[in-house]
């Protein structure tokens, strides 16, 4: 299927303009191993360029508009994106990998991101705080005022929706730098949200290289806060560099998200979501379950069961909207590779299979199940970001919560039993930003907030919290008598 763009890609947008950088990058369709555009590649100059533009409409039409008003707008984007979700779509599948199928629900998510930011932008206030006689004391909520915002190449859509909706709801001006391995649709949201009306400069967008424009914007001075999502060695920089400049980041990074099953769970209910929550987006997903935990007395059975789910799995180009698309790159590729090669002690329990039609330049990985693993393993201890899950056994409720708070992340959690006071201790005990009790990552879920713990990262991103992270606080005493 060909890639039918209704924009330049190789371009930035900077303070609502279109210009051409000094460079390009190519764009590989990992479905097919072929390049199928270019994208520009940003420099140094360009994120400054769009840090000023940014600051320029902070301090004017941006800066002036309500919080209303900001929401009327964002409401237009979620309204153009939902229009263009197809297109959107087909995009995001044709840069990422992902089936169709899975781009369409990307899509739509962004335009809800849009919506629910649109319904909030003008809800968040202040409080009146009771203090000494002759005072009055209030606190107002703030923009921090240019927002850094990176984003990674698996989610595109959702991670821009949720970061930087939150950040135009509250009224900060964005610079937004893209993955390097899937811009395109950063670009299609940029030319929908300059559609709407949303004021020049309110969102710049500069593709480009980490090195380059993603090191840039993270050490920029004038930036104000920056939100970044990605891996962890990237993390550390990112801190680094907002540690330099004293300013607040939100880190989204990895995670190695356990499902707790116990032996009163409804196995019938459970199984599609221990196999599906392991490999959607073939696995390459922050939040994805890459470790099941089972008790022991029904452990053999869970494993059959999983094992027979994923015999019936298949890779295959995006188009085709198989279960998995291929990994995003070679370099992914060979990454999950090398894991495999680390497996030789575990038991190889189901693998699914690569179409057979499938392009030979794709970067298709089959689908596969790992049992009878130690809680130490380097499978089970380390992000693997593609699709792979490790089983394991449990004997009792300590052992599981040891298993399960025994890595260095803590992102997502999941504990299936029709024991409401254990689900309930599980929720407090486990270590994770997210806990789902007899369901996982409940179908998105734009409204809930999310973010990690330890490795995982810190701040929250999506649903209200996120505002609060997106602005500042200010106390206001006068004293009157
Ligand atoms: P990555 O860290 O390589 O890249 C992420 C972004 O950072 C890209 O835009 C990249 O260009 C940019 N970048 C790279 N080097 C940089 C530098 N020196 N300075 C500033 N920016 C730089 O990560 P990735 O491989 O693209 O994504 C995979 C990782 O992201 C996984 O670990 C995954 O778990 C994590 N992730 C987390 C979440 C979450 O919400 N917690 C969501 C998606 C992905």
């Amino acid at each position: 299927m060909p890639l039918n763009l209704w924009f330049d890609p190789a371009q930035v947008f900077i303070g609502g303009r279109w210009r051409r950088a000094g460079d390009t990058l190519p764009v590989e369709n990992p479905s097919t191993g072929e390049v199928m555009a270019r994208i520009a590649r940003g420099s140094a100059a360009d994120i400054d360029d769009a840090v000023t533009a940014a600051q320029a409409a902070r301090d004017g039409a941006w800066g002036r508009l309500s919080a209303t008003e900001r929401g009327r707008i964002l409401a237009r984007i979620g309204q153009l994106v939902a229009a263009r979700a197809d297109d959107l779509a087909l995009i995001e599948a044709l840069d990422v990998g992902k089936p169709l199928k899975q781009a369409k629900a990307d899509a739509l998510a962004l335009a809800r991101y849009m919506e629910f930011y649109a319904g909030a932008a003008d809800k968040l206030m202040g409080e009146t705080i009771p203090y000494l006689d002759g005072y009055t004391v209030y606190t107002l909520r703030e923009p921090h005022g240019v927002t850094g915002h990176i984003v990674p190449w698996n989610y595109p859509m959702q991670i821009i929706g949720r970061s930087v909706g939150a950040a135009l709801a509250m009224g900060n001006a964005c610079v937004l730098k893209p993955a390097e391995e899937a811009s395109l649709t950063a670009l299609a949201f940029a030319a929908l949200a300059a559609e709407a009306g949303l004021p020049a400069g309110a969102l710049n967008l500069v593709p480009g290289l980490g090195e380059e424009a993603g090191a840039a914007l993270s050490a920029h001075a004038r930036v104000q806060h920056l939100s970044f999502t990605g891996s962890l060695a990237t993390g550390q920089l990112v801190q680094a560099a907002a540690a330099r400049n004293v300013i607040p980041v939100t880190l989204e990074l990895g995670g190695k998200s356990p499902q707790l099953v116990f032996a009163d769970a409804d196995l019938d209910r459970a199984l599609p979501f221990l196999v599906n929550a392991g490999l959607q987006n073939a696995g390459q997903t922050c939040s994805a379950a890459s470790r099941i935990l089972v008790e022991r007395a029904r452990y053999d059975e869970v494993v059959s069961r999983m094992s027979a789910h994923y015999r019936a799995l298949t890779a295959g180009p995006a188009t085709a909207d198989c279960d998995l698309g291929p990994l995003i790159s070679a370099r992914q590729k060979a990454i999950v590779e090398g894991y495999l090669g680390l497996a030789s002690d575990l038991t190889l329990a189901g693998q699914g299979q690569i179409a057979t039609d499938a392009p030979k330049g794709g970067h298709y990985i089959a689908p596969t199940l790992f049992a009878d693993a130690t809680p130490g393993h380097r499978l089970a201890q380390e992000e693997i970001f593609g699709p792979v899950q490790v089983v394991m056994p449990f004997d009792d409720e300590e052992d599981a919560i040891r298993i399960a708070n025994g890595t260095a992340y803590g992102l997502v959690a999941a504990v299936w039993t029709e024991n409401g006071s254990r689900a309930l201790r599980l929720a407090k005990r486990l270590r994770a930003g997210q806990v789902f009790l007899n369901t996982y990552g409940a179908g998105g879920g734009v409204e809930l907030p999310f973010g990690g713990t330890g490795k995982s990262g810190h701040g929250r991103e999506k649903g209200f919290e996120a505002l609060y992270g997106f602005s500042t606080l200010k106390t206001v005493a006068a004293h009157h008598g």
